[in-house]
């Protein structure tokens, strides 16, 4: 079977929130030149909001394991991680070294691939691929510069296949004709049915809340990749398709008061940024001084957020400022 080609066929995108194209990740990793190549399955799920993850190792460990034996073979990788936060590590590791026993002896039938069940060391940054390898090698969590990119020089060095939960499990789907474009949606916050859905990837915000029998009675907003990352749907936006990202719906209400979900974020993102760079650590520091006067300056909050967004060094201080300033500009309305 000529998996990639069934992925490309899928037009499958990595379900971490970047939103690659999964064939040609892997292509690049199967090209790549080097002795040794790995498979990294990333369960590091940290964003509030965002439970999918754990809900596929729950339910689905065995497709999981499928997508990864599968990547292995495509991009010729000895061996392969299955990378995950602490509390999933610790409830599934037994069941997750017995399937992989099982279908590495029955199934691939070769003793000479290794699929590691890793425990992370509970830092939120590990979800970013570069940090997640700095953590595999004992090094400090926090992200590496790139290019090079993990598909060239990743793990040790070597060409590496960094893919989220999901991704494996969809690609098992589509190894066994199962696909049916779809993804899972982690629907939270002021809704009746909490809970994670399997729905096609290309509907509305508005489809999402409908036929998951989760749209509010009541005025709301919908802020969508994660519950202190991500872009802001007014009621009116709602019509409009959700971008791919990681699938997350956090339902706000106005009877929530907009200033203690800035300052949540703000509390959460100065816990947990690596404190690598000063924009992104001294930002959110100062965001979360700013957001204790009593009269709030929004625009020096606003060029805090333009200098952390244009100076820092990874993800987290480049993209968070946009779900703030969507939010000001949409919420705050200032
Ligand atoms: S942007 Fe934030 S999380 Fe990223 S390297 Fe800088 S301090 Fe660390």
């Amino acid at each position: 079977m000529d998996i990639i080609r069934k992925i490309t066929k899928a037009n499958l995108c990595g379900r971490g929130g970047a939103a690659f194209p999964t064939a040609k990740k892997w292509k690049m990793v199967k090209e790549a030149k080097g002795e040794k190549k790995y498979v990294i399955a990333n369960g590091s799920e940290g964003e509030p909001g965002v439970f999918k993850d754990t809900y596929i190792v729950e339910k689905y460990p065995e497709k999981l394991i499928k997508g990864v034996l599968l990547a292995m073979e495509a991009v010729g990788a000895q061996n392969a991680y299955l990378y995950l936060r602490a509390d999933l590590y610790e409830k599934h590791k037994k069941n997750l070294r017995e399937i992989i026993q099982e279908k590495i002896l029955r199934q691939a039938q070769n003793d000479t691939i290794k699929i590691t069940v890793f425990r992370e060391d509970g830092k939120y940054l590990n979800g970013e691929e570069t940090t997640l390898l700095n953590s595999i090698e004992r090094k400090r969590s926090e992200p590496r510069y790139k290019p090079p990119y993990p598909t060239e020089c990743g793990l040790w060095g070597c060409p590496t296949l960094v893919n989220n939960v999901e991704t494996f499990y969809q690609v098992a789907q589509i190894a066994d004709d199962n696909y049916k474009n779809q993804r899972f949606y982690s629907i939270s916050g002021k809704v009746q049915n909490e809970g994670v859905f399997e729905l096609e990837v290309d509907l509305t915000v508005d489809q999402v809340l409908k036929k998951t029998k989760n749209y509010p009675e009541r005025a709301f907003f919908v802020q969508t990749g994660g519950g202190a990352h991500g872009f802001i749907y007014t009621k009116d936006e709602c019509k409009n398709a959700l971008l791919q990202g990681a699938g997350a719906l956090v339902v706000h209400d106005y009877q929530e008061d907009p200033l203690e979900i800035l300052k949540f974020w703000t509390e959460f993102f100065l816990l947990r940024n690596c404190g690598q760079c000063i924009p992104c650590r001294e930002g959110f520091y100062r965001i979360n001084q700013l957001l204790k006067q009593d009269e709030i300056d929004y625009e020096l909050i606003k060029e805090i957020l333009y200098v952390m967004a244009d100076a820092s060094y990874c993800g987290l201080g480049q993209f968070a400022p946009e779900g703030y300033l969507d939010f000001i500009k949409k919420i705050l309305k200032r």
